[in-house]
């Protein structure tokens, strides 16, 4: 099944994760690292949930990833993808898996961020898969 969209909502923004949403406005994708434990998480938060530091920076991720797991959910309306990613910074991603042929997809398809715009306007990750560019040496 060729998988078109994504099945979003309007993600609910809030003081913390405002700086997330308006680099995805951007088309950046951020996740955070703790400077103190050296974890990165995601969402980005402003307290580090593995040691509750407050020395968080935000990074940009290159929006490489990996499938970990994934669902087809064909009757939704429209079907849509929905997978756990990981990040090549290794950071876990629960997004949508779009533009794709459903039986293509397997665990550790490399994927690349795009965004899909919602409602009003905002842009949300989502993933596709990564064309292998072949150039030539
Ligand atoms: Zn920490």
């Amino acid at each position: 099944m060729y998988i078109e969209g994504a099945n979003l909502r309007v993600p609910e923004r809030t003081p913390e994760t405002n700086v997330f949403w308006d680099a995805a406005n951007e088309e950046s994708l951020l996740y955070a690292k703790c400077s103190d434990c050296n974890k990165p998480h995601y969402y980005p938060r402003k307290v580090c949930p593995f040691c509750f530091s407050t020395s968080i920076n935000f990074i940009k991720a290159s929006g490489r990833a990996n499938i970990y797991a994934f669902s087809l959910f064909s009757k939704g309306r429209p079907p849509y993808i929905s997978a756990w990613v990981m990040l090549e910074e290794g950071v876990a991603i629960i997004t949508n898996i779009i533009d794709c042929e459903s039986d293509m997809l397997k665990i550790g398809t490399p994927l690349q961020v795009v965004f899909s715009s919602v409602e009003g306007g905002q842009k949300v990750p989502v993933f596709t898969p990564r064309m292998v560019k072949k150039t030539k040496e």
